[in-house]
This record gives structure tokens, C-alpha cells and sequence, in this order.
């Protein structure tokens, strides 16, 4: 058996960035943009108004009050022609371009006006309240760095730079083999003894949510040849996952299955709970990661190798999944040679740390509890009894914020 790290690092060796392709940036939350880009354009353009108020110069507010002349007005969009001379001053609206002569900005609340003339009753520093050309970006600059993952807030700085389009790594397509006599599609005619496969649903789901492409591959029988014929039907895709049949059992086909197609194991059997049975390998130059067939065990290697993995086939670092440290509600007792991943709830928090209770069941066939944990607590091999209030490193679960 090999470690958690040691797994990752293997995986992440043997994976290729896939293509790129281009597309509008309406479509391009979550994609990864694979050059850096430079705006098209300085924004603000040029000098701007950062509020309703007067257009002066600096000069004729050193003392208040001081009445000026108004010889213009200057909205959003518009332009004022002439020039600001002593003792004048123009109408602005936020967002307008600051006219010649001007360069300070005084807010209609420190104002008395009528229609030709106003009082500035409060003195402002020369530059207050004007956003100066380029004081966001400046065109040909660069705009963001890649490998980039594109947020909204991304989507909406390349708007603003005036990038329509955007070239990005093609979406990963994976492709996703159940296994097992005894599953069956959710809907389908059910026997008493057969269970609803729910495994390739979850990761399909976490795939989708990851930015890439989930391709179900439906149940194979327990039969070798089963398994190599659905396996040979996704040949076309960036990595193929299994689901199940990866451990000891007699029915347990994935490896000698595909055996005879060239497969080549990497690594078979990490030191984890949940997850113990993880594969990881190349079926002629495909990757293949053999995940476990319980769904809470295919759930946590998921979100510790096929999310980052994901990350790896679009040419971003492989991240781990974030971290946070909170506290026990309860003690914990010493844990065995295996890494753990513990399903747990977040019941309050104390000093801003979290504060964290285990579910009592853990068995890794559990979707209830997985579905209603916050988060997953992690135990280091052979790590040592803990008393209630002590702090542990948690996986949160509930990051739904990832893309914006
Ligand atoms: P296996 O690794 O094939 O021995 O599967 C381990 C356990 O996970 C067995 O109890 C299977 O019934 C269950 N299992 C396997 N595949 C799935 C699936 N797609 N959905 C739900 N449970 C599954
Ligand atoms: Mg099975």
C-alpha cells in the first residue's frame, strides 16, 4: 500500500493537459485560459467623474465658501467641448469624461446651486473623487495570467477589457464504467437483492461541477469481457474511471479484464479510509483510475485524486482539496495505520474555528450521511487519541463559492 501523497504525485506524473479551443466569454466560467491576456483597451479612457456633483479646478476651492460660474453640464457618455477657466465650473454626472481644465470633483452634497452659478462650501485636494485614465487597467498590459481558471468576476474584467473571445483548454471528457451484477440504473425495473448504482451519478456530478465532461459508460456485468468491451467504447475519451471491482474479491474483474488490453498498473491499494481499493494505471496510453465501488469511498478519492487530476488535464497546478482547522465536539480515539477521512457535521463555532462532530456511522456504503456532512475530518496514519476541544484539520464540503 502507498500513501495518499505518494498516490497524488504518481497520478499527476502520467497526465497530459489536453487541447484548447476558443470560445465567448459567455461561455467561459470555469475554463482555463491558456495565454495571458492584455486588454484592448485603458479603462477609464480618460480622466472621470466618481460622482454627481462639480467639475473645478483645485485652485478656485482652496478657500470656502466660494461661489463659481456653471457653463456647462457633462453626463455619462457625453462631453463637454469647452475649457474650465478660473472661477468656473461644470455640471458632472458619475461616469462623465472630466472637462479640460478641470481636476477635482466637488459632491453635490457640499454644494448649493441654482441654475447658473454654485456655492462650494467644503474645500476638496486637488484629484478628489476623479477616477484618472487607466486607473483600472492600461491596453496592452497584462490583463490576467495564465493558467487561469475563469471566474465571474474574471468574465466580467475581460468584458470590461473589451475581449470578446477567449482561447481555452478544451473541456476533459471522462469517461465513467459502473460494475457489478448486482446494480442497477436509477428507474429501472429493480430484484430484491440488486442495489440502485448511485456511484457514477455522484462522480458524474462532481465532474460536471468541476468543469469537465462526465461520459457514463452504463454497468458492466461482472464478466471480463463485459468490462473490456464497455472499457474499449471509451477509447476516445481523456481518462477512463471505473467504478468498483477493484479489490480482492472474485468478482472483483477490472484488473484482469483489461489485462489483455495492455493495461499497465501504476499503483493498486492506498493507505486510506474510506478508499482503500484505488487504482491508478494506463490502458495504452489512456489513464485509467480505478476508483472503489462503495459511493463514499469513490466520493473521497474523487475529491482527493480525480478533482485534482481534473486540474492536471487542463494544465493548472494539482491542487490539494482546501483545508481548515477546527475542533472537536467530542474525543476522538487513535487511529490505525490509514489515512482517514471522516465523515462529519459542523455544529457551531467557537473563536471563528469551527466546531466538529462526527457522524457515528462511517460505513462507506452511506449516502445519507455523506449527503448531510459539512465536512470531512482528517487523521493522519497511526495518529493518536484526541480529548474534546482539540484541533483537527477538516476537508469542508460545502464551498459552493468555487467560480465566483
Ligand atoms: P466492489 O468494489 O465492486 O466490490 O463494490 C464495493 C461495494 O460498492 C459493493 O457493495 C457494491 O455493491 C457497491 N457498489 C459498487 N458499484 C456501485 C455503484 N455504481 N453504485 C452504488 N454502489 C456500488
Ligand atoms: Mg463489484
Amino acid at each position: 500500500m502507498i500513501s495518499v501523497d505518494e498516490a497524488r504525485e504518481k497520478i499527476f506524473q502520467d497526465l497530459i493537459p489536453v487541447g484548447t479551443e476558443v470560445v465567448p466569454i459567455n461561455a467561459a466560467l470555469g475554463r482555463v485560459i491558456v495565454e495571458d491576456i492584455h486588454p484592448r483597451r485603458t479603462q477609464p479612457p480618460t480622466d472621470m467623474s466618481a460622482m454627481d456633483g462639480f467639475a473645478v479646478r483645485a485652485v478656485d476651492v482652496k478657500t470656502v465658501p466660494v461661489t463659481l460660474k456653471i457653463v456647462g453640464e457633462v453626463a455619462a457618455g457625453g462631453c463637454f467641448t469647452g475649457v474650465i477657466k478660473t472661477g468656473e465650473a461644470v455640471r458632472i454626472f458619475t461616469g462623465a469624461p472630466l472637462p479640460a481644465g478641470a481636476d477635482t470633483i466637488i459632491i453635490q452634497e457640499d454644494t448649493e446651486f441654482d441654475a447658473g452659478q454654485v456655492t462650494v462650501k467644503e474645500e476638496a485636494a486637488k484629484g478628489t473623487y476623479v477616477r484618472p485614465a487607466g486607473l483600472d487597467f492600461k491596453e496592452g498590459q497584462i490583463g490576467l495570467v495564465a493558467p487561469r481558471r475563469l471566474t465571474a468576476r474574471d468574465i466580467g474584467l475581460l468584458a470590461a477589457m473589451n475581449i470578446p473571445w477567449v482561447t481555452v483548454r478544451r473541456k476533459p471528457v471522462i469517461a465513467l464504467l459502473s460494475t457489478g451484477d448486482e446494480l442497477v440504473r436509477p428507474g429501472e425495473p429493480v430484484g430484491e437483492s440488486q442495489i440502485i448504482s448511485s456511484n457514477s451519478l455522484l462522480i458524474g456530478a462532481m465532474i460536471e461541477a468541476a468543469g469537465a465532461t462526465a461520459l457514463d459508460l452504463g454497468i458492466a456485468r461482472d464478466t471480463e469481457a463485459d468490462i473490456r468491451e464497455k472499457a474499449r467504447s471509451a477509447r476516445s475519451a481523456d481518462m477512463l474511471v471505473t467504478l468498483g471491482g477493484a479489490s480482492v474479491g472474485d468478482h472483483d474483474l477490472i484488473q484482469p479484464a483489461l489485462a489483455s488490453d495492455g493495461l499497465n498498473v501504476d499503483f493498486w491499494r492506498i493507505a486510506m479510509r474510506p478508499g482503500k481499493p484505488l487504482m491508478f494505471g494506463q490502458l495504452k496510453g489512456q489513464p485509467l483510475l480505478g476508483l472503489p465501488g462503495n459511493p463514499v469511498s469513490g466520493m473521497v478519492c474523487s475529491l482527493l485524486f480525480l478533482l485534482p487530476a481534473l486540474n492536471a488535464l487542463v494544465g493548472l497546478p494539482p491542487q490539494r482539496p482546501p483545508q481548515l482547522p477546527a475542533r472537536l465536539a467530542h474525543d476522538l480515539k487513535a487511529n490505525d495505520q490509514r489515512e482517514g477521512y471522516m465523515r462529519a457535521e459542523i455544529i457551531g463555532v467557537e473563536n471563528g474555528t469551527p466546531v466538529v462532530r462526527l457522524f457515528d456511522r462511517q460505513d462507506s456504503s452511506m449516502l445519507s450521511v455523506l449527503a448531510a456532512a459539512d465536512c470531512l475530518v482528517m487523521r493522519k496514519p497511526l495518529a493518536s487519541a484526541l480529548p474534546k476541544g482539540a484541533e483537527i484539520m477538516i476537508i469542508p464540503l460545502r464551498d459552493t463559492y468555487q467560480t465566483l
